[in-house]
């Protein structure tokens, strides 16, 4: 994709309506319900006069949110090729200038240039850099200026007027939390669309579409490598999938074989993971110390599994033959409709602390290493989810209601809630540890000396353990309701059996 350059004092870069074209929502796979809306949004752009007829007005602006890599400008960009419209692209960061009227002089040229092309589209990635809240703390300077940046943001989409052919604005952020409320107010950023990461179905479509241009031995073998590939990338994003496909390309290619084959797939999935290189997969290899560790962190894993098992997704088998920052622990995914109650989310959180506090309890707060580096991480990215997505707390709640009555001060309430999920998450994995000791015992000897354990022999430890009870632990929420009460909670989740 070429670019005409910086276009005069924006610094946006300009794409013309041709080279637009090339993108398409073809090109971006899984979450259908996203494209739908698009879709729609594109087909009022393109008819605006049909429409408007009808009084149906395109948005003026379109805010798409989620983590990096889940192709946020890929969409903004098909939209641009769907339409067959020019596209400005602009980053957040360009409009953040130390020096005095700086920033709004850039918006001001950005909407401009986009309007003497009319129908256009403006993209601005990261649009927090300049649209987080105003009076907030002043983070690497900059805050008069960026105030003006974004005051000017406001004035130029409540400028143009919703008739006739107009100028839609696209964002993309990763930080809705920290957005000034104001952008988000009617008239200006009013349809709000949440990008997230993809499901086992999605991650297939999407491995699907970037595997469109490599050499598969044949199709049966492709659907079958990349079926396998997707039920082991939980949690990827689009722009990582891409990425394996494109390093086994390159691993196939150095070892000069025609097509991709399993051997190249797992080890570019391998070197996504950042997985810890052992030369082979085979824990002899491995330092006593490491391995000990591991079977620990795969014991207190299943055991929580047990504890708190997931309604949808049992737990299948685990080993302690490679070594990654992230549990062994494989489970059987069931597709499907899937209907998760709050406690399901508070529990997830509990689970996915279990690596964390294992290693504390076994080897010392000062001794952790990073094969539990990721849990606390994970944990309180879930506890995040829970607070803002589901709309199950206050502030979920308050976000889905009205877009324009966010929570002030949401982050710092985010952050305290977010907390307070963590510490009864970490006090509530540390008592099941400690209750399932023995198990915990059995099933690290039985990783140590065999290497693997499957579900079946896991249940069983777990239901035969002599069992030390722990005192409950309970925390309250923003309502002041408890987070988790009693041991398979109150809300009846089903006990193993
Ligand atoms: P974001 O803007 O959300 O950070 P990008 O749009 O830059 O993400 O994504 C980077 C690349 O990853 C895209 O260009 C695309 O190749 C790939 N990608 C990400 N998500 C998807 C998806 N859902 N379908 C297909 N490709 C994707």
């Amino acid at each position: 994709r070429r670019a005409l350059g910086s276009l005069g004092k924006s610094r946006a870069k300009f794409i013309s309506a041709e080279e637009s074209t090339g993108i398409t929502f073809d090109d971006f796979a899984g979450q259908e319900y996203i494209k739908r809306e698009l879709q729609e949004i594109v087909r009022i752009l393109k008819n605006d006069e049909e429409f408007q007829d009808k009084g149906i007005y395109c948005p003026k602006g379109v805010l798409l949110h989620g983590p990096p890599g889940t192709g946020k400008t890929l969409l903004a960009k098909a939209i641009a090729g769907e339409a067959g419209l020019p596209f400005f692209a602009a980053n957040g960061t360009d409009f953040v200038e130390m020096f005095v009227g700086v920033a709004a002089s850039r918006v001001k040229d950005l909407f401009a240039s986009a309007r003497s092309f009319t129908p256009s589209i403006i993209f601005i990635d990261e649009i927090d850099a300049i649209g987080s809240k105003r009076g907030g703390p002043d983070i690497g300077g900059g805050g008069a200026e960026r105030e003006q940046g974004l005051l000017q943001i406001l004035t130029e989409m409540d400028g143009f007027k919703v008739a006739t052919s107009q100028v839609l604005v696209i964002g993309a952020t990763n930080r809705l939390d920290i957005l000034d409320p104001a952008l988000l107010r009617k008239g200006r950023f009013d349809k709000i669309i949440r990008v997230g990461l993809p499901s086992k179905d999605g991650r297939l479509a999407i491995l699907k579409v970037h595997a469109r241009n490599k050499f598969f031995r044949s199709e049966e073998e492709k659907e079958a490598l990349l079926q396998e590939i997707a039920e082991l990338t939980e949690d990827f994003t689009g722009a990582e999938l891409q990425n394996i496909l494109n390093e086994a390309g390159i691993l196939t290619a150095r070892k000069d074989l025609d097509y991709i084959g399993r051997e190249e797939l797992l080890e570019a999935l391998k070197r996504q993971k950042g997985t810890f290189e052992t030369g082979q997969e085979d824990s002899t290899e491995m330092p006593e110390e490491l391995k000990l560790r591991l079977a620990y962190r795969e014991a207190a894993v299943a055991v929580l599994a047990c504890y708190f098992p997931d309604p949808y997704r049992p737990f299948a088998e685990t080993d302690i033959k490679s070594i990654s920052s992230q549990p062994n622990m494989r489970y059987t995914e069931i597709s499907g409709k899937v209907f998760s109650r709050k406690s399901d989310f508070v529990n997830s959180i509990v689970r996915a602390c279990a690596p964390r506090v294992i290693e504390e309890e076994m080897f010392g707060v000062d001794n952790l290493c990073w094969i539990s580096a990721k849990a606390t991480l994970e944990a309180s990215r879930r506890a995040e989810f829970l607070i803002l997505q589901t709309g199950m707390t206050a502030y979920g709640k308050a976000y889905y209601k009205n877009q324009s009555d966010l929570v002030p001060n949401l982050a710092a309430k985010l952050e305290a809630l977010r907390d307070e999920y963590m510490r009864y998450a970490v006090d509530k994995c540390s008592s099941v540890l400690r209750e399932y000791h023995s198990s915990v015992e059995t099933i690290t000897d039985i990783l140590l000396d065999k290497g693997e354990i499957k579900a079946e022999e896991i249940w069983d430890i777990y239901k035969r353990a002599p069992r030390i009870p722990q005192p409950a632990v309970n925390a309250v929420d923003e309502y002041g309701a408890l987070i988790y009460a009693g041991r398979w909670g109150i809300h009846g989740i089903t006990l193993p059996g």
